[in-house]
């Protein structure tokens, strides 16, 4: 049920592609020994990823020849034993199958003496275990999921015969009876590690045609999503439960059942009528060298290495317990309509037309006629691991039923699928992991600041506090001294007046002895005898006062050289204090320098992703050579020359990042963040190139950026513009926008090849619809169109011009202005080139002219000859009529066919030999429809009749 889709610049549509490789064993009956020669369960359990490739391998690194292993879909056969009711009423009969539990096989009765055999990839008895069946049917899967890869289970078969006993038995009386829901969950939880990864689970139920939520019955009409470019299905409306343990998911299963029931009860149905659908995400991170992506990294360099995001395995289960296949009765004994009774069987029989065709390798796969059909397009035929279960009664009355149960399994033993593992990388945890890493420096850097500052703020304080202690010193001790000072000196004062009135006391009584007794002499000596001890005395006194003061100058001199030395040190802290601001500056500029990095890690996490994204579109689109080759270019240009932003630029980087590249939006502030930079523009649009969604707010930006003064910016809005016009879907939008007038815009006003052809390729693309197409035509595109023609050189745009003439040319309506604009002139002058995608085109638009004339000539409104053949491209015509390219042939033999329709040119045709053409056509052309179609017209044309029988060639 694989199919891609491809909608690219060309003129037609891709067809439906099946990558759906051809069994080895795709008949199981016939290579038994090599199928099933394992004993027990070994032969499910062959696990994937024998080679393991991913969808997001690293640019540089060449996608190996493909990312899958294949894996047959696994069908076991269980047999239920017989109920109370079947002992007693079907007593007397034996069970119409045996079971040959070793050799896989399973005998069908038809009646007493004839029996089928059928093998099967495990057999399980009436006395098989639940254990056992889920070891042997689901184990394996669910190992595949735990390993990255999407898993199925699914139980098939008449109801009551144990497909919800098999899938959906809680086994809360007996553990014993656990059935596989509840036990793969088990295993799943027992594996996963709670911090790094997660399990949720939604569970729905789908009924005549439409889909439930069990988890929340009001939300009835869930809508299915399918991701185009991984072909991934999903319910994005359904409820999303995150499983941490068992007892929780059992609850939820209760609940799902509870809902069920009474949701069936009121749409009057039996839940055996409605498929329930229980699905299962597991998404877990991958150990370093376990992963594929990483294994492949070996010659990245050490810088991206240190950038190396997370890898993520996102293993998707689905276990499907489906309507009972018993035929429907179709009178509506149920209550309901002829109408709903069909459209309750629908998505069971698509499912059955499905694994048909699947089985049968045809070319079509109905996948879309059902809902059931597309949830399951990847369980058969796509990526997953699929295990299918197919329950039957022993009871010989539902022979019928048993049979076809029988037979769909087998036919479903003949599926191939192949299995590709879903790793990718987690940008989102490392941007998170880089943004905790930059908070972390933050707070560090700011945290040594403020010790820093504290630092510095208790030196200072410390400083202050010892300069004034020791002023506050050495002004006491000056004081002191001062004072002793001022008392000794007061004190030799008071002895020296005291000594001083003495002698003056002294000298009076002499001088009086003198004059009285003549005794002079005596008393002089006497005089001079006390006088020289004074002198003596005194001069002592005074020398211990200049000692003293010796002492004292030297005490003082001591305190000055110590406020010298004080204040040395405190030189010293000062310049300590100087360095440490120094050091504060260092630290500073190392965080901004710190931040620049961050810049410039995020902007390659940025080109990494890129990368990644475009290697996955690569391995998505299928392969070689479908990149633009712009894109290649521009990412090594990016890989080269690491992206610059200036100071505030990073947050908004930052933020960008936070948003993952997830929402448009984000690509819309992607624009606007780079406007500045052509060369980041590009990169942008080539973004949107690889993402295809842009919603209509992006569209205006893009489709302004078609006048854009710089002609890279130009290429690149033009690609973005023709990827989206290649969408069916977008096409109104573009048009609404403006988009198709600034298309023929640019074929004016530009002189570039690239851009001429990119333009001519959307507005061939755009071309497609009628409405368009007079559009083009009011806008005077034909001139336009006829003019890149006439100048192009390039085989490309030649093919895009006459792409878009091609499909103007099939308008009933337009005929005559084509023409008059010069529209089929220049169609037919592109046959200058002889590149055969041109010519294809130009044969083309000519079968689509040739044929609108015929039918304005049936319906009378044409009279006259064909305007081709007055434009003289009959010869042309004729000659390429057998060509060997066979898009150029068909159209061509069409084109004859047109034109021979119209009477009024048969003379002309005969004359020019596409009579004999007309006649080779009708009797060689490998396509049925033509030949006929050629006949009828010869035998239609009276003037050809008449040539015919005149060369005497039988025709009749
Ligand atoms: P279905 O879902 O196919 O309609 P159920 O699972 O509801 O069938 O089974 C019908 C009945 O048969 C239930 O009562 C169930 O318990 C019983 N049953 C089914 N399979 C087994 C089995 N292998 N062993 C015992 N009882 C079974
Ligand atoms: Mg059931």
């Amino acid at each position: 049920m694989a199919s891609t889709g491809a909608f690219r610049n060309g003129t037609q549509k891709g067809a439906l592609k099946f990558d759906r490789p051809l069994s080895i064993n795709s008949n199981p009956k016939s290579s038994p020994s090599s199928s099933f020669s394992s004993p027990s369960s070994s032969s499910f359990k062959s696990k994937p990823g024998v080679r393991r490739n991913s969808v997001g391998s690293l640019p540089g690194v060449p996608a190996k020849d493909d990312a899958s292993v294949s894996g047959r879909v696994r069908v076991a056969v269980r047999l239920r034993p017989r109920n109370a009711e079947e002992l007693e009423a079907d007593s007397d009969f034996a069970d119409c199958v045996e079971l040959q539990p070793e050799l896989k096989r399973l005998k069908l009765r038809k009646n007493i003496w004839d029996s089928d055999t059928y093998e099967f990839d495990e057999v399980l008895t009436e006395f098989a275990s639940q254990k056992r069946v889920y070891e042997v049917v689901a184990k394996p899967v669910v190992e595949s999921v735990l390993d990255g890869y999407n898993g199925t289970v699914m139980a098939y078969g008449q109801t009551g015969t144990g497909k919800t006993y098999t899938l959906g038995r809680l086994g809360e009386e007996d553990a014993a009876d656990r059935g596989i829901m509840v036990r793969a969950m088990e295993d799943i939880l027992a594996e996963i590690s709670p911090e790094t990864d997660s399990v949720c689970v939604s569970y729905s139920q789908l009924y005549m045609e439409t889909i439930q939520d069990l988890l929340d019955p009001a939300n009835d009409n869930i809508s299915i999503m399918e991701d185009p470019k991984t072909g991934d299905v999903s319910l994005p409306g359904a409820t999303v439960v995150e499983i941490r343990d068992q007892q929780s998911f059992v609850e939820l299963l209760q609940l799902g059942e509870a809902h069920r029931f009474a949701a069936n009860t009121k749409l009057n149905t039996e839940s055996s009528r409605s498929h329930a659908i229980l699905m299962v995400h597991a998404k877990r991170s991958v150990k370093g060298k376990d992963s594929a992506l990483s294994s492949e990294n070996g010659s990245m360099s050490s810088m991206l290495k240190t950038l190396k995001p997370p890898i993520v395995r996102k293993g998707k289960l689905v276990v499907v317990d489906l309507a009972g296949s018993e035929r429907i009765d179709k009178s509506g004994s149920e209550g309901h309509t002829l109408e709903e009774a069909k459209s309750i069987n629908l998505s069971l029989s698509a499912l059955g037309k499905c694994i048909n065709a699947l089985a049968e390798n045809c070319a079509h796969v109905p996948v879309r006629d059902s809902k059931l059909t597309r949830l399951l397009r990847d369980s058969f035929g796509g990526t997953a691991r699929t295990s299918l279960v197919v329950t039957i009664g022993p009871s010989p009355r539902h022979r019928g039923e048993t049979t076809s149960t029988i037979m769909f399994g087998q036919r479903a033993m003949k599926v191939e699928n192949m299995l590709k593992i879903k790793e990718e990388f987690d940008y989102k945890s490392l941007s998170r992991r880089l943004d905790i890493q930059l908070e972390k420096l933050i707070a560090e850097h700011e945290r040594q600041q403020k010790a820093f500052q504290d630092e510095i703020e208790r030196i200072t304080i410390e400083a202050q506090k010892h300069i004034f202690v020791v002023e506050r010193n050495y002004a006491d001790a000056l004081e002191k001294e001062k004072l002793n000072y001022q008392k000794e000196y007061m004190e030799s004062l008071k002895k020296l007046e005291e000594q001083w009135s003495k002698e003056q006391q002294k000298h009076g009584i002499t001088k009086i002895e003198l004059k009285d007794n003549g005794l002079i002499k005596t008393s002089v000596e006497e005089i001079h005898a006390v006088s020289s001890e004074e002198m003596v005395e005194v001069e002592r006194l005074l020398q211990e006062e200049s000692l003293l003061r010796k002492s004292a100058e030297e005490e003082a001199n001591n305190l000055r050289n110590q406020l010298i030395l004080w204040k040395r040190s405190e030189e010293a802290r000062t310049s300590e204090i100087s360095k440490l601001q120094k050091l504060v500056e260092d630290e500073a500029r190392q965080k901004q320098q710190l931040e620049e990095e961050i810049a410039v890690l995020q902007s390659q996490l940025m080109q990494l992703s890129f990368e990644a994204d475009e290697t996955r579109r690569k391995i998505d689109g299928g392969g070689a050579g479908e990149v633009p080759n712009g894109l290649d270019s521009l990412i090594s240009q990016v890989r080269h020359q690491p992206l610059q932003y200036s100071g505030d630029g990073k947050t908004s980087m930052a933020k960008l990042f936070e948003q993952g590249g997830e929402h448009a939006s984000t690509y819309i502030l992607l624009l606007s963040y780079c406007l500045f930079s052509a060369i980041h523009l590009s990169i942008v649009l080539d973004f949107f190139l690889i993402k295809l969604s842009v919603p209509t707010v992006g569209l205006h930006k893009i489709l302004s950026l078609l006048e854009a003064e710089d002609v890279d910016v130009r290429i690149h809005a033009v690609k973005v513009v023709a990827n989206l016009a290649a969408e069916e879907t977008n096409q109104e939008k573009i048009v609404e926008a403006g988009g198709l007038t600034s298309l023929l815009m640019l074929l004016r006003s530009t002189e570039d090849e690239t851009i001429h052809r990119v333009a001519a390729g959307a507005i061939a693309n755009l071309a497609m619809s009628e409405t368009n197409q007079e559009l083009i035509m009011a806008q005077g595109g034909v001139q336009l169109l006829s003019m890149t023609a006439a100048y192009a050189e390039d085989p490309q745009t030649l093919r895009m011009v006459a792409g878009a003439i091609a499909n103007l040319c099939g308008n009933d309506k337009l005929q005559m202005r084509l023409r008059a604009e010069g529209g089929i002139k220049a169609l037919l002058g592109m046959v200058r080139c002889r590149h055969p995608d041109v010519l294809a085109q130009v044969a083309r638009g000519i079968a689509n002219f040739a044929k609108c004339e015929s039918r304005a000539s049936t319906q009378g409104t044409k009279i006259g000859k064909s305007v081709l053949i007055e434009d003289g491209a009959l010869p042309w015509i004729v000659q390429n009529a057998n060509n060997d390219v066979s898009p150029i042939r068909r159209h061509i033999e069409l084109a004859l066919c047109h034109l021979a329709q119209q009477e009024a040119n048969a003379k002309d045709m005969i004359g020019g030999g596409a009579l004999w053409e007309l006649v080779r056509i009708s009797r060689d052309c490998s396509r049925e429809d033509v030949r006929a179609l050629a006949h009828r017209t010869l035998t239609s044309s009276p003037t050809f009749l008449t040539e015919l029988k005149r060369l005497r060639i039988g025709y009749g």
